[in-house]
């Protein structure tokens, strides 16, 4: 008699070991108030530059953490920079692509 071995439904428990999340939403505080910067400076290029992606482009408030009076003084102080050509507008290797004599 051949007996048939069969084990009812898959026992097999699912592992999953130590609940690690990929991205921890850190909460994030303003740099400039940290500093207790009142009024950003536009000549500060390289600080200003964290501030930008690497296209160039302003960073949202949600992934610099700047609060909302700082990124109103940061926008416009990116601008005066860029408009002094101490910020890029668009990605430099963009520019150089676009730049061809
Ligand atoms: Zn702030």
């Amino acid at each position: 008699m051949a007996s048939e071995q069969r084990s009812g439904g898959s026992g097999r428990p699912r592992q999953r070991r130590g609940g690690k999340p990929r991205y921890v939403p850190r909460r994030k505080v303003c740099a400039f108030c940290v500093d207790k910067v009142e009024n950003i400076d536009y000549k500060d290029a390289p600080r200003l530059r964290r501030f930008l992606s690497d296209r160039g482009k302003i960073e949202p408030r949600r992934k610099t953490g700047t609060c909302a009076r700082h990124q109103r003084k940061l926008t416009e102080a990116l601008k005066r920079a860029r408009f002094l050509a101490l910020l890029p507008y668009t990605a430099e290797h963009i520019r150089v692509m676009t730049g061809r004599a």
